[in-house]
């Protein structure tokens, strides 16, 4: 069976693989038997060999350096190109963060290759979904030139485990001069709640301009805990001061895709929608039945969220 080279992408808290790889594992397996990569300080590998085996993984090229971590993402490329050089792989999928989107141009440019960023799906043929102009197109794209490489966007393929045996290849590494160009001399580590991460998070609560001030996000944040979901915003509801932009969704925000989207106060501009649009069920709080979230919503509340919001959480925490 052919091979497909997978970039697994690494919890930097030492949590072993994300799950955006184990959706890259499981999208790769369209086009043959996947071997992850793994490029990171040493004990990189052990942390992610479970999840690695169980998502499909028939071989875990392991390149580990202490120097690695040392420099931005020009190590990864290079080593990633190396290895398309010996292994001739069928393709190569990486997880479509922008570290990831980095990694794959430059991998292009070293192999002559082309690529496709943000694919959704990854048909047996090679043939790959893209979604462009904010949801509004959907697009069918192929590699014609050299080693075909995608990057998995998050949130759009599900997991599905594939026991395989994730036998260690050790890498050689010696990286070039060029790839040490741009040297990391700080790490600050951001302080994060106890919720989900937002592209991750199975249910997301998200507030909007409606929610009128940033004290108010509070009602956003308790109805999210009692269903212990990740908090989003809408871009209004940022630029108004409301929230961190790191917790935008929509076209310039975070895409999410969970199994529940609770939008409040939000009302449902293209530009929204291009970043949960995927969401399994939809449920909108507005006071204007006339809102466009409507149109999508599975499940809608025409009322005031000041009210709504709160007599919801008091009924779920009811319940549990
Ligand atoms: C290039 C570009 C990129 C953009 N990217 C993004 C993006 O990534 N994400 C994004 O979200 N937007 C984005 N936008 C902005 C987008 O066009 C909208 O302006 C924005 O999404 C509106 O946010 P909102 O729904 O919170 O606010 P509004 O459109 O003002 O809607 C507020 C809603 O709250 C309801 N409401 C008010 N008070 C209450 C109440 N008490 N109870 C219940 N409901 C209430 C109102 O009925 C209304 O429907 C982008 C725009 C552009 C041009």
């Amino acid at each position: 069976m052919a091979e497909v080279l997978v970039l697994v992408e690494l919890d930097p808290a030492g949590g072993g693989a994300r799950k955006t790889t184990l959706e890259a594992l499981t999208a790769a397996r369209a086009l043959g038997e996947p071997s992850a990569v793994v490029v990171g300080a040493p004990g990189s590998a052990a942390s992610a060999k479970d999840a690695l085996a169980e998502y499909g993984a028939a071989t875990v090229y392991v390149a580990e350096s202490p120097e690695i971590d040392d420099y931005l993402v020009a190590p990864k490329a290079e080593v990633l190109a190396q290895l398309v050089g010996e292994k001739s792989p069928a393709a190569v999928v990486i997880p479509s963060s922008p570290e990831g989107k980095e990694i794959a141009a430059r991998v292009a440019v070293r192999t002559n290759s082309g690529f496709l960023t943000d694919v959704t799906e990854i048909a047996a043929d090679g043939t790959a979904t893209q979604v462009a102009f904010a949801g509004q197109v959907i697009v069918h794209s192929k590699v014609t030139t050299g080693t075909p490489i995608y990057t998995v966007r998050g949130n759009s393929v599900t997991p599905e485990p594939a026991p395989a045996a994730a036998a260690e290849e050790q890498v050689q590494v010696s990286l070039s001069d060029a790839a040490k160009a741009a040297r990391v001399v700080d790490r600050v580590v951001e302080q994060k709640s106890n919720r989900p991460e937002l592209t991750e998070a199975s249910i997301v609560v998200s507030g909007g301009r409606g929610v009128a001030s940033a004290e108010n996000f509070t009602i956003i944040e308790d109805l999210a805990d009692s269903l212990g979901a990740a908090v989003g915003a809408s871009r209004a509801a940022v630029d108004s001061g409301f929230y961190p932009h790191s917790f935008q969704v929509g076209q310039t925000g975070k895409t999410v895709s969970p199994q529940l989207y609770v939008a409040v106060g939000i009302s449902g501009a293209i530009q929204h929608r291009a970043g949960m649009q995927t969401s399994k069920t939809i449920v909108a709080i507005n006071k204007d039945p006339e809102a466009p979230i409507f149109e999508l919503a599975d499940f809608g509340v025409v009322g005031d969220l000041f009210q709504v919001a709160p007599q919801a959480t008091e009924l779920i925490k009811a319940r549990k």
